[in-house]
């Protein structure tokens, strides 16, 4: 299999090249060439599979020419081995149609993990036996923070600086990163929002100077296989809701526009998904550019669900490629007009493309809080922030007889005080994280500028061999 990139100038490269890489040299994202697809009986052979069994049988045509299915099928055994539930990505009923997909069960209870946890274990697999230093760079609203430092810290060879907007994100976030102790982790709070801290990561792999001196990687949903890695749980939960004989509808607390993204891939390669429910909370560029084509910036508004407080979603980009024929030169420029103006039009083409499968819903506070104590009362089930503006979706979305999968991707307990104010209760935190607030915090506090950053980095990364 090789990659693409969604800017049209790029080289193309293989599977190894593409995850050590993260972003394109063209400023693109890299896709694959083709999607791969899974025939329906092959859909429903994954019936019964465990969850690693069926992540080899989906990632395995994206690894092909790099890995074989054996290597492939160590690395998840030792990735999701690190989950606390044996189903790694269990579903739980909430009435007769709604379900819950749990992704919050790995070690840093967001499902941030499900990727990350393999992303850190390819690095490793990738960098052995090569004189090669990798210099991660990341801008985290929190959880990509603390589960890409779990999935490093520690390992030879690599050395991860993280930013994350100061005060922006929960205390349960920040000190799952600032905890850690592991001297190849860095992290960096920035005086500004999450986008301008991912703004000054764009920055540096897009600086001649810097991004030849060091061999700067991603862990940011920019990154390949992290996207890989999720289209997993979407075969896993749609087989066990009778696909492929019977279409699955998702709804996707949204972002970076990467998860649900890992969701259209999982439809390209043949499942039967009846839509993808993209919910925003009131940060909702998403929501406008898929219902009205305007894809405008605005001012980042903070809310109880930092993760997705974000004004620029980086892998719209690669939707926009696949349904905009492919044509990288076309989306450079239609990209390159909105990084000047921060606002777009979409194209027809991609208008059209987008409303076959996805379903925008805005969420405010409100409908937030009415969704935690809905599923708290008559499903008793405690529900994160970001989930419960899934749920609200969902339920908005409902259509009889349609199994609808709301997509649960951060533990409870990561959002305490924000679940107690809707709930009334307060979630206790489970053992895996042990002495969290007993730890001491390492982190250091900089200007949103290339060059404080810059500098702080230069001084502590390893060169290229
Ligand atoms: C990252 C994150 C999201 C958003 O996911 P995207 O892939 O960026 O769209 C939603 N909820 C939680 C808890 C997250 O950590």
């Amino acid at each position: 299999m090789r990659y693409v990139s969604t800017r049209g100038t790029a080289p193309a490269l293989d599977f190894r090249e593409v995850t050590l890489a993260g972003l394109a040299s063209d400023g693109g994202l890299y896709v694959p060439e083709t999607w791969p697809t899974l025939t329906p009986d092959r859909i429903a052979a994954l019936a019964g599979l465990s969850y690693v069994d069926t992540a080899v049988a989906v990632m395995a045509p994206f690894v092909a020419g790099v890995m074989d299915e054996g290597e492939l099928r160590d690395l998840c055994t030792a990735a999701y081995g690190r989950f606390s539930h044996a189903a790694v990505t269990p579903l739980v009923q909430l009435d007769h149609d709604q379900w819950l997909l749990e992704l919050f069960h790995g070690p840093t209870l967001a499902f941030k993990d499900v990727a990350l946890q393999l992303l850190g274990l390819l690095f490793e697999r990738f960098l052995t036996g090569t004189n090669d230093h990798l210099t991660i760079v990341g801008a985290t609203s929190g959880d990509t923070g603390s589960a890409a430092i779990d999935a490093v810290a520690g390992r030879s060879g690599i050395d991860i600086f993280m930013l994350h907007p100061e005060g922006r994100v929960s205390e349960v976030q920040r000190r799952q990163m600032t905890t850690v102790g592991a001297p190849n982790v860095h992290n960096i709070a920035i005086r500004g929002d999450f986008d301008t801290a991912q703004a000054l990561v764009k920055a540096m792999f897009n600086d001649p100077a810097f991004s030849s001196r060091f061999r700067l990687s991603a862990v940011n949903s920019i990154n390949w296989a992290r996207l890989m890695a999720q289209v997993v749980y979407y075969f896993y939960a749609a087989v066990r809701l009778g696909a492929p004989d019977r279409a699955v509808a998702f709804s996707v607390p949204t972002g970076n526009f990467g998860d649900v993204f890992a969701g259209y891939v999982a439809a390209r390669m043949g499942l039967p998904v009846a839509k993808l429910v993209v919910a925003t909370n009131v940060n909702d560029i998403l929501a406008r550019a898929l219902a009205d084509g305007d894809y405008s910036s605005r001012q980042v508004v903070a809310t109880p669900t930092p993760s997705m407080d974000i004004q620029v979603s980086s892998n719209f980009e690669r939707l926009l490629f696949d349904l905009g024929a492919r044509d990288g030169h076309a989306l450079a420029a239609q990209m390159q007009g909105f990084e000047a103006t921060r606002a777009m039009r979409l194209t027809n083409a991609q208008r059209d493309g987008a409303s076959g499968l996805f379903v925008p819903e805005r969420v405010d506070v409100d409908d937030m809080a009415l969704a935690m104590r809905w599923a708290s009362d008559d499903a008793g089930q405690t529900i994160d922030p970001h989930t419960a503006i899934a749920l609200s979706a969902a339920r908005r979305q409902a259509v009889e007889g349609v199994p609808m999968v709301t997509l649960a991707t951060a533990h409870p307990a990561k959002f305490r005080d924000a679940v107690e104010r809707a709930t009334g209760q307060r979630p206790g935190l489970p053992a895996r994280v042990g002495d969290l607030f007993d730890r001491e915090e390492r982190c250091v506090t900089l200007d949103a500028t290339f060059d404080a950053v810059g500098a702080y980095i230069a001084e502590r990364a390893t060169p290229r061999a």
